[in-house]
């Protein structure tokens, strides 16, 4: 096999050989040819706000995920990861207090979503800092995690503005306004923290993993969100 097709069965998530035969990155637990490690931040970030991503259990079987990127971004603890289909359940510990404070927002555009930008910026007219909740998986994923979960109607839906679309597209079918759950998660919190460097920080494991990677097709990630 060459280097090309092991990088390409990675990205695209077809098995490849055994785990145990080939070599990993302890970190980001990738094969180290494509491993996107050197393009974290050289120090964790530490905003006031904190990301929650509920994440659909089989996003987190699919080979590149964007959310691990997040993940090592940022401080322990300013990154939580709650995994299921059905939210809170007794195992999401601390998620039911976390979806009933008032400074939890949900990034879902449903129909009375708000522009997340018209929201004030943490420490502006007393803002205390967010949790900003992410629905991480496909786009069909992310709707279904929404609409079987009633707890998620209660923190305001806000909806990114004026984002571009991904640089990064896309696996699945095309469409128009996708964004990776790192692109999502970087615009947001950067918008919320007032703070427009913080986003470009946060993709750097993503630039860093387009540079390496030379395909005339577009790089295939995995959908957070669509507007
Ligand atoms: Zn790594």
């Amino acid at each position: 096999m060459t280097n090309e097709d092991d990088v390409w069965n990675d990205l695209a998530g077809i098995p490849a050989d055994p785990p145990e035969t080939r070599n990993k990155c302890q970190q980001c637990k990738r094969p180290v040819s494509v491993c996107w490690c050197p393009g974290l931040p050289k120090q964790r970030l530490n905003p006031s706000s904190r990301i929650i991503i509920l994440q659909h259990p089989a996003e987190a079987k699919r080979c590149l995920r964007t959310a691990p990127m997040l993940a090592l971004a940022l401080e322990s603890g300013k990154c939580l990861t709650f995994r299921g289909k059905k939210f809170p359940l007794p195992k999401h510990e601390g998620l039911a207090e976390i979806l009933n404070d008032k400074n939890t927002i949900l990034l879902y555009p449903s129909p009375d979503a708000i522009a997340l930008d018209t929201l004030d910026p943490v420490g502006t007219n007393g803002q205390n800092p967010y949790n900003l909740v992410l629905l991480d998986g496909t786009w069909p994923q992310a709707k279904a995690i929404y609409h079987s979960n009633p707890a998620l109607y209660s923190p305001r839906a806000c909806k990114l503005i004026g984002v571009p679309a991904s640089e990064y597209v896309i696996r699945t079918q095309p469409t128009d306004g996708c964004l990776s759950t790192l692109e999502t998660g970087a615009s947001a919190l950067s918008i919320l923290e007032g703070d427009p460097e913080l986003r470009e920080k946060m993709l750097g494991p993503l630039h860093y993993l387009c540079r390496q990677v030379h395909f005339s097709e577009a790089l295939v990630v995995d959908i957070a969100f669509i507007f």
